[in-house]
């Protein structure tokens, strides 16, 4: 039987900067990196394993040591690649329950946002200030690194700390921004065939109240229908990124 078949190759991102001139040379791996290699998913001397640091590109590079001072590897190769949309768009996301929050952040950046921006909204569960912000933050950006992890982006997209709708609007004009309004006029596939929007904001699970919806409205952005059924919000992200990718990005 041919074995033709070759190994996944684990993707690891480093918090310590590569450079191409590392090419050829024996690295330690940071201490997250050689637990998870290693500890983790079990990773052996001669495995091949991807790295990279989240400034664009990835590096090829072979397990040496796995022992319990350093884990060691060598760097084989520099691939100048990225796996960026063409399209820049932000979730704006109205800032939901813990799960679900997390599962917004992972969907939208596999599917290719540049960005996500929490925002408490008055339906938003409360108690996101001060270290407990700071804690969520700190897990959301995680969340965003294990996820370009395992879909093989090379970039991290930024995900801005927690701020209130209402201080987000104050941030306008946005360019070409939508947000997803149940039974709005405009469905968002109709509105990205003529351009992709650079922004896509999301209620939470009770959406938004009028005045948030008419607010942003005034300042320009697009109320958009996802279609007839309405979507749990941690759907609705997900839904809109992958209309928008369809329509006028890479999924096309
Ligand atoms: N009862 C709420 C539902 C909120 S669903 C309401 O009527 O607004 C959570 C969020 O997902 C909404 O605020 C909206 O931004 C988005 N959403 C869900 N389904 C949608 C649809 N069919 N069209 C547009 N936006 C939708």
């Amino acid at each position: 039987m041919p074995t033709s078949l070759s190994k996944p190759r684990p993707r690891f991102h480093t918090s310590t900067p590569l450079a191409p001139s590392l090419v050829g040379t024996t690295i330690a791996l940071p201490e997250d990196v050689a637990h998870h290699a290693v500890r983790v998913l079990r990773l052996a001397q001669g495995d091949a394993i991807t790295l990279f640091d989240g400034n664009g590109g990835e590096y090829a590079a072979t397990l040496d040591e796995t022992g319990k001072r350093a884990t060691l590897a060598t760097v084989d190769r520099f691939e100048n690649v990225d796996r960026e949309s063409p399209l820049a768009v932000t979730l704006v996301q109205g800032v939901i329950a813990a799960d679900a929050m997390d599962y917004a952040v992972r969907k939208a950046v596999e599917l290719g946002a540049a960005a996500v921006t929490p925002v408490l909204c008055v339906r938003s569960q409360a108690g996101l200030q001060g270290q407990r912000g700071e804690k969520r933050l700190a897990h959301w950006r995680a969340i965003a690194i294990a996820a370009c992890e395992q879909c093989g982006r090379n970039r991290i997209p930024a995900i801005a700390p927690v701020q209130t709708l209402h201080a987000w609007l104050d941030g306008a004009p946005f360019g070409r921004a939508v947000i997803a309004a149940p039974g709005a006029r405009r469905s968002l596939a109709a509105y990205a065939a003529e351009g992709a929007p650079a922004i896509i904001v999301v209620g939470p699970e009770g959406g938004f109240t009028d005045a948030e919806r008419d607010g942003a409205i005034e300042k320009g952005i697009v109320p958009v229908s996802l279609g007839p059924r309405v979507l749990r919000a941690e759907t609705a992200g997900v839904a809109a990124l992958a209309m928008i990718a369809a329509v006028c990005g890479d999924a096309r």
